[in-house]
């Protein structure tokens, strides 16, 4: 008897999801463990929930491939078109247009919860998906030819590959002994969504203040997500306000191209962490998404950063199963690692000095927003700095 499946995923978040999808319609004998509920269904004219993604077009081609696209509705999606950052005072500032690099848009903002929503409906499609609901591993036993995975019903599951894809805290990374290097940069962010005066914008900004940055994230019709990055102090001043208070006190920070605010909608704040894994695999075991890497939200690249672990991983794991060779093998996940890291240290070293610049002592910040003005008139190196935002 052999009841060893190919891969069981651990986290059934926007990242485990997209793996089990893109290795379910390979035709892989997959287990998804997730702790939580599944994703409940969001009516097209729901209020708007505040964990909002920028989906990169390497990530919507991806939620393309793996037949998930078409689960999110044109009415729960916003594309964008263009980007821009300045400095406070908003004379010197860059801007990306999609047009320039011949492209349509460069992608869309979603809520979490669509998008987690719209991959689970795939996955529903694919018989050799089984999904294991409020359930969580407690022991991690690797073999040489399959890896065993007790879950806390006392199960047992065994598998050719692991794949722990369970978030920021992961318990799979913890069961496998893997350390994290961990960075508090000391700030907080406060996600307001709110109502606006003007209609649909198809450009996502951002501005650098010495409190910290503030950004505009549009979302269908007259609504857009609000960032605004602050000292955990002044962010607990800011969220204790009501409603009114709030929307007067953005009216009055934000710069005067938001247009004014109707009303306040949700409001909710995190802490500005970054965390990364010291190693992506062990034996039969891959680490994806924030289970590997959390990074500074400024650029709203974590999920894209995770959604290409997702593609790189099962790209090389499908290919194994097709050649009849082992989708936990070293070399494999070795070589998952080695394509994976470099991106991901590249990403982290941008935004540390992205932050460092904008936040920085005052001619570090004259140095930086010198530098927008300067970057928005170099071709050539915009054009790689928006192919590499893109995933392209
Ligand atoms: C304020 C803020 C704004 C952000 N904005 C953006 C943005 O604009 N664009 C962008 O690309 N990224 C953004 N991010 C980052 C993005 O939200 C994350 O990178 C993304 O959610 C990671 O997805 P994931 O599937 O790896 O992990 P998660 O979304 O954390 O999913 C993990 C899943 O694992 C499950 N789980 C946890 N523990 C266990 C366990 N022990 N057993 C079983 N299951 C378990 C959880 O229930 C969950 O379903 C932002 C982050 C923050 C904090």
């Amino acid at each position: 008897m052999d009841d060893t499946l190919d891969a069981i995923i651990v986290g059934g978040g926007m990242v485990g999801a997209a793996v089990a999808a893109a290795l379910g319609q390979a035709g892989m004998a997959v287990a998804l463990v997730e702790g939580g509920r599944p994703p409940e269904p969001v009516a097209d004219d729901a209020p708007f929930d505040l964990r909002i993604s920028s989906l990169n077009l390497a990530s919507q081609r991806l939620l393309e491939a793996v037949g998930a696209w078409g689960f999110i509705p044109e009415a729960r999606r916003c594309p964008f078109r263009h980007i821009e950052a300045s400095d406070e005072t908003e004379r010197r500032q860059v801007h990306f247009g999609a047009a320039d690099l011949g492209l349509p848009d460069f992608g869309h903002f979603v809520e979490n919860r669509v998008i987690r929503r719209a991959l689970w409906q795939r996955l529903a499609e694919l018989p050799g998906v089984a999904t294991h609901c409020h359930a969580g591993p407690v022991a991690w036993l690797p073999g040489r030819h399959r890896t065993l995975l007790e879950l806390d019903s006392g199960r047992l599951l065994a598998a050719r590959l692991v794949v722990g894809a369970d978030g920021a805290g992961s318990r799979v990374r913890a069961l496998a002994g893997i350390a994290t290097r961990d960075e508090d940069h000391g700030l907080r962010a406060l996600i307001i969504n709110v109502r606006t005066r003007l209609p649909q914008q198809d450009v996502s900004w951002q501005r650098f203040t010495p409190g910290g940055p503030q950004a505009m994230l549009p979302l269908p019709g007259h609504h857009a997500s609000l960032v605004w990055y602050g000292s955990p102090e002044a962010t607990a001043e800011r969220e204790a306000l009501d409603d009114e208070a709030l929307r007067l006190a953005i009216e009055r920070a934000f710069p005067e191209r938001l247009g004014g605010l109707e009303a306040v909608l949700g409001r909710a704040s995190f802490p500005i962490r970054g965390r990364h894994a010291e190693r992506y695999v062990r034996p039969r075991l891959a680490l994806v998404g924030d289970a590997a890497h959390v990074i500074n939200p400024l650029a709203g690249q974590g999920l894209n950063l995770g959604l290409q672990d997702a593609a790189e991983l099962s790209e090389r794991v499908v290919a194994a199963f097709r050649a009849g060779q082992d989708p936990g093998g070293q070399g494999l996940l070795a070589g998952y690692a080695r394509a994976r890291r470099p991106q991901t240290l590249a990403m982290i070293a941008a935004m540390t000095a992205f932050h460092r610049v904008f936040t920085g002592a005052e001619p570090l910040r004259q140095a930086g927003a010198a530098g927008l003005a300067v970057a928005d008139h170099l071709g050539p190196a915009k054009r790689q700095v928006m192919r590499r935002a893109l995933g392209l």
